[in-house]
């Protein structure tokens, strides 16, 4: 059986073997058991996958040879015989992970268990062309390689999250609003040629969503929903403990969503938009106005200290008191809440996790989407879901970034390739 990228391998998901399937989907399916193990024999493997024990020690070779998988110490075993114990190789390795917001660019050398080992975040101008951006990423990785004294042959791939919709087979943005330089600029190609080494590319907020799924609120949840509220807006989707791309790879894009018949202008070049209403830009637009006209003390006074307002400032404003910051944070989240619970119904997740620059105004923006959600939901869909912040904030996705990588280094096909390469 084989796999393509964002497939899901239902053998893997209900843990049950199947005599049809092939070396290289077993392989991954073992590599999976042992990093889900502290220490796992051969013995039990063949127990828990029902594959023969020269089975399974010809695909442990397999995964010996590739650096990931190490024998670590003894278990007596049922016969009384001492049982050789498999480990993942937690450092046979790194991935390189870049985080691309429409203001920051953020780059981080992780471990095989997809942890951030240095990170360095630096501001982003939206208008940088994919070449310069891929060319500065390259030299801050190369920094950060050299401090940690990691060397070029121990990086095994590089992921990146960028802001807009991404074409995932392909790695390339398909019309995007706000990296307009970059339409179907082959960014994972590039990164590739840059890096030397396998590159995959997603939307930024699948990437976050990958992330909590391994390391944050979203850890051991099956269906959730991450919304990112920063710049844009976007969600992704987790579905049956594995992210959910669509058959395009734009599943999610909620940023798009029409919540408003006026003539409010979004970057996609549509009218209301719930990005174009609710998103940080929006705010800052209606907090600037209240400002220049005078129905917020507070906003005028940050306006003249700063000389143009952020979503923060706003919170600011909101957490000081200001009615007129609350009222704006409050129809924002109105706004998202309302989109949330569109998506609620045709899901019915049970975790809403919210992320982003924005989402960091303060409590009065998450208050806002709750009431909004659980209002419009049914009940049945609201009985057990939770609505609540990111855990992880910036790091979801530097980690995710690496996750992704990971997630494609391990796949069937690429351990397929790997045993293709080597016969
Ligand atoms: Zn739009």
């Amino acid at each position: 059986m084989k796999l393509s990228a964002g497939m899901t391998d239902s053998n893997q998901r209900y843990g049950k073997f199947h005599v049809d399937i092939s070396g290289a989907t077993s392989a991954a399916h073992i590599l999976k058991i042992i990093r889900n193990h502290d220490g796992v024999s051969r013995a039990e493997l063949s127990r828990i996958t029902g594959l023969s024990r020269s089975t399974i020690s010809q695909h442990v070779d397999t995964l010996q040879k590739m650096g990931l998988v190490c024998e670590s110490g003894t278990a007596k075993s049922t016969g009384g015989r001492k049982a050789r114990l498999l480990q993942f190789k937690k450092d046979g390795g790194y991935v390189i992970s870049i985080d691309l917001g429409a203001t920051s660019l953020s780059v981080a050398l992780c471990g095989l268990e997809a942890e951030p080992v240095a990170v360095d975040m630096r501001d982003f101008d939206v208008a940088a062309s994919p070449c310069e951006t891929i060319n500065r990423a390259q030299r801050i990785a190369s920094e950060l390689m050299e401090s940690a004294g990691v060397d070029q042959s121990q990086i095994r791939g590089v992921g990146m999250g960028v802001p807009g919709p991404i074409e995932f087979n392909s790695g390339t943005l398909v019309g995007p609003a706000i990296l307009r330089g970059w339409n179907r600029y082959p960014i994972a190609d590039a990164l590739q040629s840059r890096f030397g080494c396998p590159a995959y590319v997603d939307n930024d907020a699948n990437v976050m969503a990958l992330g909590e799924l391994w390391a944050g609120a979203g850890k051991g949840v099956e269906d959730f929903i991450f919304v990112k509220v920063g710049t844009g807006i976007g969600a992704g989707i987790v579905c049956g403990g594995q992210l959910y791309r669509g058959a395009d790879g734009c599943a999610g894009d909620i940023g798009h969503v029409a919540v408003d018949y006026s003539d409010v202008m979004c970057a996609c070049g549509n009218t209301g938009c719930l990005e174009a209403l609710a998103a940080g830009a929006a705010i800052a637009r209606r907090a600037e106005r209240a400002a220049v006209e005078g129905t917020s003390q507070i906003l005028a006074g940050l306006m003249k200290e700063h000389g143009q307002l952020t979503a923060k400032d706003i919170g600011l404003a909101a957490l000081k008191g200001d009615p007129v910051s609350a009222e704006i944070i409050r129809d924002s989240g109105r706004l998202i809440g309302m989109v949330i619970a569109k998506a609620i119904t045709f899901f019915n997740p049970s975790l809403v996790i919210i992320g982003g620059g924005v989402s960091k105004t303060g409590d009065l923006l998450l208050a806002s989407i709750r009431e909004s959600v659980y209002r419009r939901s049914l009940p049945l869909a609201t009985r057990n879901l939770l609505v609540q912040s990111s855990t992880l904030d910036d790091s979801a996705g530097i980690i995710g970034a690496a996750v992704l990588v990971l997630e494609e280094l391990f796949s069937p096909n690429r351990i397929a390739q790997v045993i293709a390469d080597s016969s």
